[in-house]
């Protein structure tokens, strides 16, 4: 395991606007502030959403699409750049009126309402390509 020691930064409350992206409004967040690197944890609910599976043995993400109003359970994720660019690595809990539940991924989802906690810490991180993986990791 590699490991960086990092202290935190900044603290935000954030409320994610009605119709705009989940994850797309992380990551303009984070350009407009300049955050490089952060932790953030959210809940909300989601009118539509898109996850990814990555598939090990082929080394590539399957995308499952949800177009149904879901609550966000619990959802987390960090910020980091990748190829320059804010990037927000995004997990979420996605639940339906009779309480079951789909989790993964969260490439995009259109936010009906949401609120987040980050933090930002005082290094920059930047993904980079892992050979092993396939995936863009930290190389720390
Ligand atoms: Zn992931």
């Amino acid at each position: 395991m590699d490991y960086l020691e990092v202290e935190g930064a900044r603290g935000f409350v954030a409320r994610l606007d009605h119709g705009g992206d989940w994850r797309a409004q992380i990551e303009a967040f984070a350009a407009d502030e300049g955050v490089r690197s952060a932790f953030f944890i959210g809940l909300g609910a989601v009118q539509d959403a898109e996850i990814y599976f990555y598939d090990q043995d082929d080394r590539e993400y399957d995308a499952v699409e949800f177009d149904e109003p879901l609550e966000m359970a619990a959802c987390l994720g960090n910020v980091s750049d990748l190829e320059g660019e804010p990037f927000a690595h995004t997990h979420a809990v996605l639940s339906r009126e009779d309480g079951s539940t789909v989790a993964g991924h969260l490439n995009r989802a259109t936010v009906f309402a949401g609120e987040l906690y980050v933090r930002t810490f005082d290094v920059p991180l930047e993904r980079a390509h892992d050979e092993t993986t396939d995936l863009d990791l930290w190389p720390l």
